[in-house]
């Protein structure tokens, strides 16, 4: 254990080193980096098509980055699915990348209603272990951890599949825990998942739930932290062990597995690990009584008595689940984890001791070559508008400032070129010479009727509003979801919310009432005040709605390790079970 020990602090201290230098001089690190790239895929169709046959080999860094950010455009992923389908289809020349693309990853998509493909390489499973282990690294400094401990992860591979070429097909997390990399990352960081692979890619969240909580119980004095890739996947399984708590207990004290589990690979790899122990089973159940009857105000701590951490993405569309997730873990502290997308790794947490809502992200400037969109709320003198956001010309990374909002773009390794990722950050300052983002939203509008223009943010912070309201009668917001409804004139927004717990029906007008008149949007309250958008509805829907939402989308290909509840919906399924599933409906009296 001491060599390991020393050889694992050694480790930490090399890649804090190595991204200390290359933040100092992130700017010059980037020019390289863009210079990398184009090398590596000088002559593919896509280049070729903007820089024609130029050599760029024999051209200096600087004049190679001035050359490509003015004669290649900014692109969408539109842009790039002609490309990606003739790959998916078995074209193996070089259209986008030089390094043959063997697999695909699908982002989550549950952000816009729609998945979409992104070229997956061995530099992408590389990145995540580099940044993984950073990120540790950053962690272990402020939160040290026993090496060879174990980590509560409920992590979930989706389903894979073969595109029509024969390319492997999955979400980057099923791609990742598939890969070497996953398993490297584990002895290098000294801490080891409870779950064995086939919990993880059982294919069935629920049973992998099940058996994560299981596991984690079972080898609880061994864990040193908690974790998932967002925060949602984390709340939901403490949610689950609520309901199913007492068939644990059971199957600690047995060493069994509940009949719940019916994948016999599942049964038998998590059959092989646990052995009665009747002992930790009274311990946990009476533990488990007395956290019932403080609503499991404190569960984590209580369960799991040498976790240091709780570690997951809490920023972004997971704030919402902040509050349940701080009533889990009481007093243990909440790291949040790093920031990146299907398309790339962008930025990691340099200060995990900052509570999720102060978290920046240093970006990585050998990761991908990155760009920066200014976005201005007023119009200044800038180029175009595609919302209520107007943009100047993107500026690379060492040109970024403190305090103004931008739209990423990322020029990747893995065959996209200036492609906009569509998050808002704003720069929050500088670590060394790389900037620290703060994560503001996806860009895309997702509620507008007419000349109303209201993002995600602009929904959450709502919602957080009127929820208030719910808190102090004692009940709790489980979810939500909303929809511009403009099958009827005028349209209006419809709020659906799931709660638990009894509140009384005026409260719940009031909560309605409250987030009709929390939208600050001008257009919004312009178009209220002249009846031109009608009053907000809020729907209460029934307790297992959003389960059910979970489970269409999981039916659907989605992957519960990159869940994402969709903010705003016009899919037809999604609503045909939220009105099923709606119990009362309320109509704003805010603009009477
Ligand atoms: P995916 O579709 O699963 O690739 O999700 C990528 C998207 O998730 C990003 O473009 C962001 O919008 C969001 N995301 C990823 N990491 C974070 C983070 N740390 N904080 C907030 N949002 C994040």
């Amino acid at each position: 254990m001491s060599n390991s020990n020393k050889s694992n602090g050694k480790y930490d201290h090399d890649i804090i080193d190595w991204f200390e230098s290359v933040s100092e001089n992130a700017g010059h690190v980037q020019t390289q980096t863009l210079r990398r790239i184009l090398e590596l895929n000088y002559g593919v169709e896509y280049l070729r098509k903007w820089l024609g046959d130029i050599n760029i080999h024999d051209m200096d860094a600087c004049a190679l980055e001035s050359l490509f950010t003015s004669v290649v455009p900014l692109a969408s992923h539109a842009d790039f699915e002609p490309y990606i389908q003739r790959i998916a289809d078995g074209d193996t020349g070089p259209s986008l990348s030089q390094q043959p693309i063997t697999t695909l990853s699908l982002s989550s998509g549950t952000t816009e209603g729609k998945q979409k493909y992104v070229p997956f390489t061995r530099h992408s499973a590389q990145t995540t272990l580099q940044i993984f282990r950073l990120a540790a690294a950053y962690r272990s400094r402020v939160y040290p951890i026993r090496e060879g401990g174990r980590i509560l992860e409920f992590i979930y591979s989706g389903k894979q599949f073969k595109t029509k070429g024969g390319l492997a097909v999955g979400t980057a997390t099923t791609h990742y825990f598939a890969s070497e990399e996953f398993k490297i990352k584990q002895k290098m960081t000294q801490s080891f998942t409870c779950s064995p692979e086939e919990v993880i890619s059982s294919g069935d969240y629920k049973q992998s739930s099940y058996c994560h909580l299981l596991l984690g119980l079972f080898l609880s004095e061994e864990v040193e932290f908690i974790s998932s890739t967002f925060a949602y996947s984390m709340v939901q399984a403490f949610r689950g062990f609520e309901e199913h708590w007492k068939d644990t207990c059971n199957d600690i004290k047995q060493g069994s597995l509940s009949p719940r589990i019916t994948s016999p690979k599942v049964r038998e790899a998590v059959l092989k690990i646990i052995t009665p122990n009747p002992c930790l089973a009274s311990k946990i159940q009476s533990s488990c009584e007395e956290l019932q009857n403080l609503n499991w105000s404190g569960l984590i701590p209580k369960l799991w008595p040498n976790a240091k951490y709780v570690y997951s993405i809490m920023t972004g569309s997971m704030q919402p689940y902040l509050k349940k997730l701080r009533h889990y873990a009481g007093e243990l502290p909440l790291v949040s984890a790093d920031y990146g997308s299907t398309e790339s790794w962008i930025g990691v947490n340099v200060d995990p001791s900052l509570p999720p809502e102060n978290v920046t992200f240093s970006v990585i400037p050998t990761f991908s070559y990155f760009e920066f969109i200014p976005l201005y709320r007023r119009k200044q003198d800038c180029i175009s508008a595609i919302d209520d956001l107007f943009e100047d010309e993107p500026v690379p990374l060492s040109q970024v400032k403190v305090g103004q909002e931008y739209e990423l773009v990322l020029t990747t390794f893995t065959g996209l070129y200036r492609y906009r990722l569509g998050d808002v950050v704003e720069v929050a300052g500088f670590h060394r010479g790389t900037p620290k983002l703060s994560f503001i939203c996806r860009r895309k509008l997702i509620l507008t009727v007419n000349i109303d223009k209201n993002t995600e943010k602009d929904l959450q912070l709502v919602v957080e509003r009127g929820s208030e309201l719910l808190s102090q009668a004692g009940a709790e917001l489980v979810d939500f979801t909303s929809h511009a409804n403009i099958a009827k004139q005028p349209g209006h927004y419809v709020i659906y919310w799931e709660i638990k717990g009894e509140v009384d029906e005026s409260i719940l007008g009031e909560c309605c009432r409250e987030m009709d008149a929390s939208f600050v949007d001008y257009g919004y309250v312009v178009s209220r005040r002249t009846s031109s958008i009608g009053p907000l509805e809020l729907c209460i829907v029934e307790r297992g709605t959003f389960k059910k939402i979970l489970d269409h989308f999981i039916g659907n290909g989605a992957a519960m390790s990159q869940f994402k509840t969709p903010r705003c919906t016009s899919n037809q399924g999604l609503l045909r079970i939220l009105n099923l599933c709606t119990l009362k409906r309320f109509q704003s009296t805010a603009y009477d």
